[in-house]
């Protein structure tokens, strides 16, 4: 493995797959703002991206990893960083079939492929591999946190099973040079979607919560909001994918929590905060912002709906290895957040 990536060195490409989606918005914003790489980017969707496609150092296919051709392509380049995935709770019950596709047969295919070039595949997994962990359960550490999931027949889990399938395919390829991250709730910017605007479906909760403040509509605390997780801003992500970057050689055969341990929040208290941010952005008392419901998790994503409780990353080998912590406190993320869901779509 290259242990010296230098930010300024122009004879670099790396591809990122996923380029469009929410994190990969933001990675190829920084790749090629703080440095002189180029960037091969494949992705369905291109909405997010509009303001690069005209950078010469940037080189779009729009495209997934279901087409054979594309994973070899993708897999030429020397980096690889990949984000596509399909990612939202409200998907796992019914549609178990294409969100296994989608977590591990692509990834799977990626890995044989670069694997066979000498590729380092950085991909992105998820905090859910820790499964249904219970709300007094510890830090989560990436090497020896135990897991328990839900009933075997519940396609809630079919996410985080593909998720976490595709990791140990990773680390038992003998030839591939992989790092895994697993991500505690990222916010930010473009973060998943409107539901009838540009998408369908249930968002994660931020964009939940941000449609209902702008429609004027309750905020749901699904089983009473009781849960808890730990939000991390966006761009401390794409600080952490810098990092490793630059300590390639210490990241290499490494899966990394991602997140920040000092924002952990039940949902509840996430619907109280935001609620405040909202008023304080109208300039109108708390009393005139939509208030919150209490629903079951059955009745809101269907039969079969189960849930982690509490989400807390060790952080500690991100730390040491990479010299990685995030920065982002709470309220400003969510502020952002919220500004810019406001900004975005209250046209
Ligand atoms: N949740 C909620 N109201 C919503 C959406 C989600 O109370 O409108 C809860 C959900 O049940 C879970 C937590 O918020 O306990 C986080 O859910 P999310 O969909 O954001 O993703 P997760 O962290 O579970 O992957």
């Amino acid at each position: 493995m290259n242990t010296s990536l230098k930010f300024d060195d122009s004879s670099i490409t790396v591809a990122v797959v996923g380029c469009g989606g929410f994190i990969g918005s933001h990675l190829l914003k920084a790749i090629l703002e703080r440095t002189r790489w180029r960037v091969f980017g494949v992705d369905l969707d291109s909405y997010r991206i509009q303001e690069h496609l005209s950078n010469p150092r940037f080189d779009f296919l729009s495209a997934d990893l279901a087409c054979p051709d594309v994973v070899e392509r993708v897999a030429r380049f020397p980096i690889v960083v990949n984000l596509a995935a399909i990612c939202t709770p409200g998907r796992y019950m019914a549609e178990a079939v294409e969100v296994i596709r989608s977590n591990y047969d692509h990834p799977r295919a990626l890995a044989d492929a670069c694997a066979k070039s000498g590729s380092w595949l950085i991909h992105f997994s998820t905090s859910e591999i820790y499964g249904r962990t219970a709300i007094d359960s510890a830090s989560l550490e990436e090497d020896s946190t135990p897991i328990v999931f839900g009933p075997v027949s519940a396609s809630r889990w079919s996410y985080a099973t593909a998720k976490l399938l595709t990791e140990r395919y990773l680390a038992g390829l003998a030839d591939l040079n992989w790092t895994v991250v697993r991500p505690f709730n990222f916010v930010g910017p473009y973060m998943d979607f409107m539901p009838g605007i540009d998408g369908e479906g249930i968002p994660r909760v931020l964009a939940n919560f941000s449609t209902a403040l702008v429609r004027g509509e309750t905020l749901k605390l699904v089983n009473g909001g009781v849960a808890k997780r730990c939000f991390t801003s966006v761009h401390d992500a794409i600080d952490f994918i810098f990092c490793l970057f630059a300590h390639a050689d210490a990241g290499v055969g490494q899966a990394f929590n991602v997140g920040n341990a000092d924002n952990e929040v039940s949902v509840a208290e996430l619907a109280c905060l935001m609620r405040s941010i909202c008023a304080s952005i109208k300039d109108v008392p708390e009393g005139d912002v939509p208030g919150v419901e209490v629903v079951s998790g059955e009745d809101y994503y269907g039969k079969g709906y189960d849930d982690s409780l509490r989400r807390l990353p060790s952080v500690a080998k991100a730390e040491s290895l990479l010299g990685f912590k995030a920065k982002i406190s709470l309220k400003d993320a969510l502020e952002e957040s919220l500004r810019w869901f406001v900004g975005h779509y209250a046209l």
